[in-house]
């Protein structure tokens, strides 16, 4: 469908950060093919024009750390230290997780990504295909990777990298190059060395980024120093996992050394503040690696550590953390914080061609309804989204040129029948 959206507040992000007070987009093809005023615009070739009178466009969200299914266990064990409720809690439940859990979860986290403004997203979990019909079904962005843990036999590990191996013969860069996967070890204490090693050769084979957990607690770094000598980034570094295209979820816990390590292999950060302050995981220094040119960016984290995946929320939660962190309230300034929950989430994903508004760019970006008393009066949009705008003035979204959502209705996904989908099978998982 080619799309107009006209009368707009245009954020564009891109080089110039160019902001327009009203303007057009014109999206032909999935791809942005004009940005201007609406006099040039040429109403009459595009089949739907969509008037944001009142409204501020901006790039689509890109949540870059996320298990989605985990939405099945919002709720469900709260007020826990990380541990305790990974090994007491969460790993006892994800045993009984089946195809069908996994599926009608992970449309459920859709409904609520779409519905907050999100258009792309990393997932780590199992199950992966359905994780994959779901986002043919709903549209959206996605990096999907099978959760790896092994320190069982090596059959086992086998097994879980070979359904990892058919996950990227199946669906990367499928659905339209809607569809990347990545090799996703869990993190340095559920995976043995000899693990860890084997997932390093497999990405180098298969030339496959790796995403994994990284340094999200004191406590993680204190046991890998007493098992292996060394921080989890030494370590990592030591295995030859890091580099340009590692997405590394937290990095709470990084000394000095640890950070100089991430700059130098230029390592894609995820900072994800509502699950570490949830966690009580502590502050990661986001201000100082992004001062050492670290690209990092924003995740919600899964549904049950955070527990909404609310990415407006998120960069809102993330500034505040380093003003307080720095003692200084300029530091993690609006306009940073949107380009790490956008532009830069994009970037560390492997998706380039998204996360602004240019021509020649692809089309993902959502329309945010700005006349609200919330937003008056009316001086920075970029200050008056990350600081007062709530969720639910996300009005309409367009992920790779199609409209998911409009005037806050779902076009892709039934939300009622997937509320009763997924109440059901958590039910049945929780066995309640
Ligand atoms: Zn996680």
């Amino acid at each position: 469908m080619d799309i107009l959206l006209k009368n707009a507040q245009i954020i564009t992000l891109d080089e110039n950060d160019n902001l327009i007070r009203e303007g057009s987009i014109g999206i032909r093809n999935n791809i942005i093919d004009y940005i201007g005023c609406n006099k040039q615009s040429h109403e009459e070739v595009y089949s739907k024009v969509i008037d944001c009178k009142g409204g501020a466009v901006m790039p689509g969200f890109v949540n870059a750390h996320n298990h989605l299914a985990m939405t099945m266990f919002r709720n469900y064990a709260d007020d826990m230290k990380l541990m305790d409720w990974l090994f007491t809690k969460i790993f006892p439940l994800e045993d009984k997780l089946t195809e069908d859990a996994v599926y009608w979860g992970s449309l459920l986290a859709m409904v609520e990504m779409i519905k907050s403004g999100t258009t792309t997203f990393a997932d780590m979990y199992f199950f992966m295909e359905s994780t994959a019909r779901a986002v043919s079904e709903s549209g959206m962005r996605a990096v999907l990777s099978r959760g790896l843990q092994g320190e069982s036999g090596e059959e086992d590990l086998d097994y879980r990298i070979r359904e990892s191996t058919e996950l990227l013969e199946k669906y990367h860069n499928s659905n339209n190059g809607r569809i990347k996967v990545m090799l996703a070890p869990h993190s340095v204490y559920t995976c043995s060395e000899a693990y860890l090693r084997k997932v390093a050769g497999k990405s180098r084979e298969q030339g496959v980024p790796v995403q994994i957990h990284l340094s999200e607690t004191r406590e993680e770094v204190k046991t890998c120093i007493e098992k292996f000598g060394r921080s989890p980034v030494r370590y990592l570094e030591d295995l030859g996992l890091l580099n340009d295209k590692t997405v590394a979820a937290h990095c709470v816990a990084v000394d000095d050394s640890d950070i100089e390590i991430l700059a130098s292999r230029k390592v894609n950060v995820v900072h994800n503040p509502g699950s570490n302050m949830k966690l009580a995981s502590g502050i990661a220094p986001v201000a100082k690696m992004l001062s050492k040119g670290i690209n990092v960016c924003l995740g919600t984290d899964g549904a049950s550590s955070n527990n909404n995946l609310d990415m407006l929320e998120e960069m809102r939660l993330a500034a505040y953390l380093q003003k307080i962190l720095a003692d200084d309230p300029t530091v993690l300034p609006a306009e940073m914080v949107m380009k790490m929950a956008t532009l830069r989430g994009a970037a560390a994903l492997g998706f380039e061609n998204a996360g602004s508004i240019e021509v020649g760019k692809t089309a993902d970006l959502i329309v945010l309804n700005t006349e609200k008393a919330h937003y008056y009066p009316k001086y920075n949009i970029i200050s008056a989204i990350v600081y007062s705008g709530n969720s639910s003035d996300v009005e309409a979204v367009i992920i790779d040129g199609n409209l998911v959502m409009e005037g806050g209705h779902l076009i892709t996904l039934d939300e009622e029948r997937i509320f009763y989908k997924a109440q059901k099978c958590a039910l049945k998982l929780t066995g309640q």
